[in-house]
């Protein structure tokens, strides 16, 4: 299932298991035939997202590049699955998970010990699963276009080192990853990498921003309004994370 968000913008739900599989959102007008991928989703999660794809009359040879808004294993779990399916695609990663993943330190993907014992359990992995080649290496501050869509890449570390967002100014319209979600809840910030002061400086920004329609990676999507319900939530949790 994919659905509509705004013209050029769409989405597909995650399917949460006994773990969380991230939404993937599909960037890109479909005359442009550049389509992008937002983050991919948990390990074996990758099939009825292609064909969701499909279905939707997206075809797989448009699809130009993943971008990840961070690489804990519910977004990038069946990154390679993806992948495989879709030789024209490129991996785009803010560069400090980039380094991790490209000399296959898996640390940041499984968060911590207890979730890497139970996820080893449960998954048959192999030693290279989380090493990849980053195409390109973002910074935060890049301004993109993808298939007709400018976005802005923000760097909002706190949540994990390298987490993103990007941004639509014209559309007033934020993809969040695991930073904000809807109604009033925050990223975790106890995993690797994560860092509570950090996070509390990216939650600030983007209640400085200006934003309508908010597209987390989880629960659900809010459409229009966004702006007073993400300055409560960071007015919510500021005084906690200072602490
Ligand atoms: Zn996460
Ligand atoms: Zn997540």
């Amino acid at each position: 299932m994919i659905e509509h968000v705004i013209d050029g913008i769409r989405w597909i739900p995650g399917r949460d298991k006994f773990l969380p599989d991230s939404h993937v959102y599909v960037i890109g007008k479909p005359e442009s035939h550049e389509i992008t991928l937002i983050d991919c989703g948990l390990m074996e999660m990758g099939s009825y997202k292609l064909e969701a794809l499909e279905q939707s009359n997206t075809s797989l040879e448009d699809v130009k590049r993943i971008i990840l808004t961070h690489t804990h294993m519910d977004h990038i779990g069946c990154l390679r699955e993806l992948l495989e399916a879709l030789p024209g695609a490129e991996l785009w990663v803010h560069e400090s998970e980039a380094s991790y993943l490209e000399r296959g330190d898996s640390r940041i993907v499984f968060g911590n010990r207890m979730f890497e014992s139970m996820i080893k359990s449960q998954y048959v992995l192999k030693d290279d699963s989380f090493t990849f080649r980053v195409d390109r290496k973002l910074q935060g501050g890049e301004t993109i276009e993808l298939g007709g869509i400018e976005m802005e890449i923000l760097h909002l570390p706190g949540h994990s080192c390298g987490s993103i967002g990007l941004y639509s100014k014209s559309h007033r319209l934020l993809i969040s990853g695991d930073t904000i979600y809807a109604d009033g809840a925050i990223g975790r910030y106890d995993l690797f990498s994560a860092d509570a002061a950090a996070l509390k400086v990216s939650l600030e920004f983007i209640a400085s921003l200006d934003i309508d329609v908010l597209l987390p990676c989880h629960n659900r999507i809010v459409r229009s309004g966004a702006n007073p319900m993400i300055a409560n939530t960071v007015r919510q949790w500021a005084p906690i994370l200072s602490d």
